[in-house]
């Protein structure tokens, strides 16, 4: 008897979200045997409830814009109208088609899905819950994500939403209150309001998206504050129903009645109900999956990779992680995922796109920094009359001349930043920036023109 005949199979991934999908892929590709168990659709959060259906919402809304700024290109744009249903109904399709991609991509690759929950029983079992049947596998893989919370929890939490029930609505709020300042808030709130409802972002802290560069923050709340009801330093202490819609009860006593509450304040790693204290695995502060740079658990037959192990909650690191992983155990390529330099947008309107470190963080870890800044009016609103800002901000290590963030908010500002992405990711220096050929007349050229250095800024905190 062969040793792998000790085993079910190879590997048995725990989830068919963005990780476990291209893990499992990869694995079964070096011809690992792959069963992977997901107990709702296949895709996970980003394909399902996450990335795919809110970009869609994100263009759905950004035609309101294009509509009014049409006027001043010459169009007489006629009535319109939005259809929440026609726009629910064609993104659900369009979510269904891609979760047949992903089902057959795995199905062709060799791997056998199963449509179960599966926990684990020891370091080498899973069990089936629905079929109670247990499988023997030589690795495990979990890659089981992370699901909104409703922090914190008041009275009446239960009349509102999260992000998962948000693609579930089957008419549009007329009015919505969304709760939170991070990525989730900041999108929803942007879509809902482009679409026509009146919304409400409520946000504890002072600004929106900490960690992301202060002058964005800025920007970003400035052109919210005109777009919705934007309230920062505010709280929600209770919720109750009146006359089928809900009444908030914010911290100074004030109340807000609206048709639906989306409380988007953050997210936690998907470990409770599945074994891990049968084999001994802890959790780390945030309730995540400690692993190696090899995305291994203490226990050495068990990885986890992707959201559960909260080291950038973000599905394109998902995804290496997974492709890392089964290159590693399978492939005979050991390799980890960098997670130093990480480009990412926020789908809000204006767009957000960073690669690398705001001011502070740079100057903590490369001393001496020079910061490149430009703010204009982009050309589009030129004539639309468009009242707004295209932010963009270059960050240098002075020692070594390395360009070491990149932050951009207006227009296209997630794939400005996918590309220069590639050069930051490289190490290039802003001599490499300025040696490169402008692309005119654009708005990325201001990247490559940036000639002098605004004054030098006190340091600035984080939060
Ligand atoms: P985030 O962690 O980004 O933001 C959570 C927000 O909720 C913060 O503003 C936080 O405030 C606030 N908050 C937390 N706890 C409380 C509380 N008890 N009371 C009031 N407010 C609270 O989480 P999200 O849910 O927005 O997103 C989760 C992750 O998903 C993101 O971090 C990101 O990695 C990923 N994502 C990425 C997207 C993209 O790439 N475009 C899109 C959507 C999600 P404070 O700042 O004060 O802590």
């Amino acid at each position: 008897m062969s040793e792998s005949d000790h085993f079910d199979c190879d590997l048995f991934v725990i989830g068919g979200g963005s990780g476990g999908v291209r893990a499992a892929r990869i694995a079964a590709g070096y011809g690992a045997r792959v069963r992977l168990a997901e107990e709702y659709r296949v895709g996970g959060t980003c394909v399902i409830r996450g990335c795919v259906p809110k970009k869609l919402m994100v263009y759905a809304g950004r035609f309101a814009d294009e509509f009014e700024d049409a006027a001043g290109f010459g169009w007489e744009v006629g009535t319109t109208r939005f259809d929440w249903a026609a726009l629910k109904r064609r993104r659900d399709a369009e979510v269904t088609r891609l979760e047949g991609i992903y089902a057959t991509n795995l199905m062709r690759a060799g791997v056998d899905v199963v449509a179960d929950r599966a926990v684990i029983e020891d370091p080498h079992t899973v069990r089936l819950v629905a079929s109670g049947e247990r499988v023997r596998a030589r690795h495990i893989l979990i890659a089981v994500g992370a699901r909104p919370v409703k922090e914190p929890a008041i009275p009446g939490a239960e009349l509102a939403i999260t992000s998962n029930e948000v693609f579930e609505l089957e008419t549009q709020p007329a009015r919505i209150l969304v709760v939170g300042g991070g990525y989730i808030a900041v999108e929803f709130a942007g879509v809902f309001a482009a679409l026509g409802s009146r919304t409400t972002l409520l946000h504890r802290g002072d600004r929106l998206l900490r960690g992301f560069d202060p002058e964005i923050r800025d920007a970003l709340g400035e052109a919210y504050a005109k777009r919705m009801d934007l309230r920062l330093g505010a709280t929600v202490h209770r919720l109750d129903r009146q006359d089928g819609a809900i009444r908030a009860t914010l911290h100074d006593g004030s109340t807000l009645v609206v048709d639906q509450v989306l409380v988007a304040t953050g997210r936690r790693p998907n470990v409770a109900g599945l074994g891990l204290e049968r084999v001994g695995l802890d959790l780390d502060a945030a309730g995540a999956i400690p692993v190696d740079r090899f995305s291994q658990t203490a226990v050495p037959s068990i990885h986890a990779v992707g959201d559960v192990t909260n080291r950038a909650a973000l599905t394109p690191i998902a995804i290496r992680e997974g492709h890392a992983f089964a290159d590693t155990v399978f492939g005979g390529k050991p390799w980890a995922v960098d997670h130093e330099l990480i480009p990412t947008a926020v789908f809000s309107t204006p767009e957000i796109g960073v690669v690398g470190h705001n001011e502070d963080v740079a100057r903590a870890l490369h001393g001496e920094i020079d910061v490149y800044e430009a703010r204009f009016r982009p050309m589009k609103a030129t004539l639309s009359g468009r009242d707004e800002r295209i932010l963009m901000k270059v960050v240098v290590a002075r020692a070594s001349d390395r360009v070491v963030g990149v932050h951009v908010m207006g227009h296209d500002a997630g794939e400005i930043i996918q590309a220069v992405g590639i050069a930051v990711t490289m190490g290039a220096t802003k001599a490499d920036f300025d040696r490169t050929i402008a692309v005119h007349p654009t708005a990325g050229e201001e990247l490559v023109t940036m000639r002098t250095p605004s004054a030098i800024k006190r340091p600035v905190g984080v939060g």
